[in-house]
């Protein structure tokens, strides 16, 4: 006995989707991969590195106090708001490709948010920790909830399991919710990165579409976390289904 069985008729559609996402996952890593790979090779038309580049941005924006730290790796650049600072992987820390300057903008794009009292960035930040530790626990709680209400042989010891894994469905909703919020963020990053690309004029207009290709594709990897996520909450609740009378 699966863990789709307790989806009956359902089953076969949550195959569906889950492969279907699965597919779109596949497609849009190896699109960026090769867009990242490609780009990381042709220099910015300005010729500044992706240092400078964030360093006028944030001058402009007046945010100040915001250091640029390099990181091993590559991609794993982030904005950390906790510490200030702008982590640059090998991708683009002192680098001056289209991609680094594309990314590391990106980043910068965090930080300013972070200064504007973006309401989604601060909905963001103080739900991070929560969801952090629900999404390691929830859809077990809520899968021992559902077996206890298939294994109980009382109404009362049924209502026991609906009520666990209820408890489990609402703690899973605060990491859907981080992934709901997480996407217009990267979106609304990206936005700014590219408008500062252009108004600084750091690359060509041509190089200024691909840099667009580079951070929409990164950002498709945020609208396949959300999608997998409603999959996931969807699937929770009607693997529990109603409550037994
Ligand atoms: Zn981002």
């Amino acid at each position: 006995m699966g863990f789709w069985y307790f989806l009956g008729d359902f089953s076969g559609l949550f195959y569906l989707l889950a492969i279907g996402i699965m597919i779109w996952s596949l497609i849009v890593r190896g699109r960026l991969n090769s867009l990242i790979r490609k780009y990381s090779e042709i220099p910015a038309a300005s010729g500044k590195d992706a240092n400078t580049c964030v360093n006028e941005m944030l001058r402009a924006n007046e945010v100040y106090g915001v250091t640029i730290d390099h990181i091993p790796g590559d991609l794993t650049d982030n904005f950390n708001p906790k510490a200030e600072v702008i982590n640059l992987s090998d991708t683009c820390y002192g680098k001056n490709s289209i991609a680094a300057i594309a990314i590391a903008a990106h980043e910068c794009g965090h930080a300013c948010q972070a200064y504007s009292g973006m309401v989604l960035f601060k909905i963001r930040q103080a739900i991070a920790p929560a969801a952090s530790i629900t999404s390691r626990i929830s859809v077990w709680i809520a899968i021992i909830g559902v077996a206890v209400m298939y294994a109980a042989s009382s109404a009362e010891f049924s209502n026991i399991g609906y009520v666990i894994s209820t408890l489990g469905i609402v703690l899973y909703s605060v990491v859907f919710l981080f992934y709901l919020v997480t996407l217009p963020i990267e979106r609304n990053a990206s936005r700014r990165g590219l408008a500062a690309m252009k108004e600084f004029g750091w690359v060509s207009d041509n190089q200024l579409k691909a840099a667009k290709k580079v951070l929409w594709a990164a950002g498709d990897t945020y609208a396949i976390a959300l999608a997998s996520s409603a999959l996931t909450l969807l699937r929770l609740l009607l693997m529990r289904g109603r409550r037994r009378r």
